[in-house]
């Protein structure tokens, strides 16, 4: 069965500036098999080329901008294709911009259709233009729900749901967000993988390190979601989440051999080394034996 994978980027390829052991690997299996895969991202502060550069950097090659797509593409896919000739007051980087601009969606400081926000700095006074152009009219959208982004294994920075929240206060209005987990988020990313020049996949796989945003909107759309103990998510906190993962792996590492044979690993689906118990018809099983290390306890929120 020809598989296509949709992967999260921070958590699951790197952490900080630091690559994630055996990615690079992984990456190479997907272009040298010809697997049909995207990039996956709720960041929507850089563009696809930043992203592309970004990875060449930590030393993952091969990659182009038609590899990635974040949350500023489909914001702007999704004003596109249901409000044509729409205007919007931005508070954003460039890749939301960027990614507006290529969609022919103008500026409007005065009395736009949309205030949109973005990752990355607010300003005081963004924020007051911002809340006046909800009092005039402005619907009030986001790009992602996150309310706060990892920035090293210590440090977290306020997301763009945090400014979202701010808008929504001040104003009484409430938001509506796309990127994960938003279905039109993997609605695009399907499309996507399916007009990429190769073979529609049959079956598509999300790899995501964060339950509330990959693994719940893969479920809810209808895809396989793979969990990866890399970033966000400790194991103790899987079943904290009504939603499961498809499988849960130490890291995409594991994949590597899977993706290069075309045969399901039995060396994955054992992050603690707990006895494997056989896999289903598709080989793609429930992770049940995770509920027996249910250990609630308080954390964040990474979403509202
Ligand atoms: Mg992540």
């Amino acid at each position: 069965m020809k598989t296509g994978y949709l992967i999260d980027m921070d958590g699951v390829i790197y952490r900080e500036n630091r690559l994630i052991p055996g990615a690079t690997e992984f990456v190479a299996a997907l272009l040298g098999t010809g697997t049909p895969f995207l990039f996956l991202t709720n960041n929507s502060a850089p563009t696809a080329e930043d992203l592309a550069v970004r990875l060449r950097h930590l030393g993952v090659t091969g990659l182009s901008a038609r590899h990635f797509y974040t949350s500023a593409m489909n914001t702007a896919d999704f004003l596109s294709e249901t409000h044509p000739n729409c205007t919007v007051f931005v508070i954003g980087e460039g890749g939301l911009l960027t990614a507006l601009h290529e969609r022919k969606i103008a500026n409007d400081g005065i009395r736009p259709d949309y205030v949109v926000v973005g990752e990355g700095t607010a300003t005081t006074e963004k924020l007051a233009k911002a809340h006046e152009c909800i009092e005039r009219g402005a619907r009030l959208l986001a790009t992602n729900p996150d309310n706060w982004c990892p920035v090293s294994e210590e440090k977290t920075r306020p997301g763009a749901g945090a400014t979202t929240a701010f808008l929504e206060a001040s104003s009484g209005r409430r938001a509506y967000f796309l990127g994960k987990p938003n279905g039109f988020m993997f609605h695009c990313a399907r499309r996507r993988l399916a007009g990429s020049g190769m073979a529609a996949p049959e079956q598509v796989v999300m790899i995501g390190d964060t339950m509330e945003t990959d693994i719940r909107g893969a479920i809810e759309s209808g895809l396989l979601a793979y969990l990866v103990l890399t970033g966000s998510t400790q194991m103790e906190n899987v079943c904290d989440h009504v939603y499961q993962p498809t499988r849960i792996l130490q890291s995409v590492a594991d994949l590597t051999q899977e993706i290069v044979t075309g045969l399901v690993s039995s060396q994955v689906d054992s992050p603690l080394g707990a006895p494997r118990s056989s896999g289903g018809r598709s080989g793609h099983r429930h992770q049940t034996d995770v509920f027996a290390l249910y250990k609630p306890r308080p954390r964040p929120a990474m979403t509202k």
